[in-house]
């Protein structure tokens, strides 16, 4: 199936979807209702009173919390901080030396005494302490120590996550200073975010693929209906890379020089015109340094079973969508999210794997964050919802 008449079929849509968000999530809508809830006789308490007086005063923070990058989100501002969820650590002391850009760079060049950590990694918490210094630095990077009110704060969180993992990490983020914490599963942040029309009663279908995990989810009516989170992603094309590097040139590398090539040269279908790089490491049998030439075909030949196994989980998510919805779908297909949905011609393959229009979010890294940052302008829908 041709892409370009996909995504073609599919824009107007989209479109149409972006709109229907905006109103729905005007700021004008929530002062107004602030307005009216502080000056009208409301029976509620003075509390919610004084919550709402605070919201005037306080910048309310989105989250992202990605198993490889952290955005974060300020009401009426945007997106104001993006940044690696690494943290690098002192092994002796487990003080934290880096967090962030400055931490990735440590990656796989660290002495003895550091080690450098994505605490996030598998979308699962591999260090509650870690998490939460992580998200201390990056709240409190925004904040500047100029909040006049402590922040509400929104949270989008691997769907896989568990209740205790969820509780922790609004334990964290009240620890580093929120005064409210509300967490939303990450592919209903990202559907939100691509301006999906979540609350009609049709399916709206997201695919996000980010560092350590593809989170498939289909939502109507405002709920997820189905969702499906597998451990398979960015990360897994990189380890492949990793993998065929050494058994085809016995050549060793490291994760960010195979992301770097993921990047470069990656790809998921055939190329109009194949592409090709050099690339440094150490040769496994002399030991040395060692640069090597390699085309897109052969990395496309390394990312195969990877790429496949996405491919099964987007099925494997049809076959289990209810039949009224997988008629809408016929005809809306689905959004693509997250950095993954960036490797070259993969909206094409899974176009051509399920038949359906396919179509990648315009800034698929920002999807989750925006996501967030919309629902903070009607947090009432938020809590209604989950
Ligand atoms: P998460 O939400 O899990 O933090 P992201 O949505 O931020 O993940 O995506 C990060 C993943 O996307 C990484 O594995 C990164 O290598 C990959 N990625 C980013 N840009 C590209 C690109 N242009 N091509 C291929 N992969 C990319
Ligand atoms: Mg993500």
């Amino acid at each position: 199936m041709n892409t370009r008449a996909n995504r073609a079929a599919v824009k107007p849509q989209a479109l149409r979807m972006v709109f229907a968000l905006r109103h729905d999530f005007s700021f004008d809508t929530a002062i107004n209702e602030r307005f009216f809830e502080l000056g009208g006789n409301c029976p509620s308490s003075t509390s919610l009173m004084a919550a709402n007086f605070l919201g005037y005063f306080s910048n309310d923070i989105g989250i992202d919390l990605g198993t490889a990058n952290t955005l974060v989100y300020v009401k009426d501002k945007g997106i104001v901080l993006r940044e690696p969820s690494v943290v690098a650590l002192d092994t002796t002391t487990r003080k934290v030396r880096a967090v962030g850009e400055e931490a990735k760079r440590m990656l796989g060049r660290t002495p003895g005494n550091i080690t450098a950590i994505r605490p996030m990694k598998d979308g699962v918490i591999a260090d509650f302490d870690v998490t939460e210094a992580m998200l201390r630095y990056f709240i409190g990077k925004v904040n500047n120590n100029s909040f006049r009110v402590s922040p509400q704060v929104v949270i989008a969180i691997p769907s896989g996550i568990t209740e205790v993992e969820k509780r922790a990490v609004q334990d964290s983020a009240t620890h580093a200073g929120a005064r409210k914490v509300i967490t939303i599963p990450e592919p209903m942040a990202a559907a939100i975010g691509v301006g999906l029309p979540i609350d009609e009663p049709a399916a709206n279908m997201i695919v996000d693929i980010g560092g350590g995990t593809t989170e498939i989810a289909i939502i109507s009516l405002g709920g997820i209906v189905f969702s499906k989170s597998i451990r398979v992603a960015g990360d897994e094309l990189d380890n492949a890379i990793i993998s065929y590097m050494k058994r085809a040139y016995n050549l060793l590398i490291g994760e960010r020089t195979a992301e770097e090539i993921k990047m470069r040269i990656g790809s998921a279908y055939p190329l109009d015109e194949e592409l090709s790089m050099e690339v440094k490491g150490r040769d496994s049998v002399a030991g040395l340094p060692k640069t090597i030439h390699i085309t897109s075909q052969e990395i496309r030949e390394a990312l195969n079973d990877t790429i496949s196994a996405i491919v099964d989980a987007v099925r494997s998510a049809l076959e289990r969508c209810p039949p009224e919805l997988s008629a809408d779908l016929v005809d809306r297909g689905f959004v693509m999210a997250g950095g993954g949905s960036l490797i070259r011609g993969i909206d094409h393959l899974l176009s051509e794997k399920t038949g359906l229009p396919v179509i990648v979010a315009e800034d698929p890294l920002s999807a989750v964050a925006n996501g967030t940052g919309a629902v903070l302008n009607d947090l009432k829908w938020l809590t209604s919802n989950l």
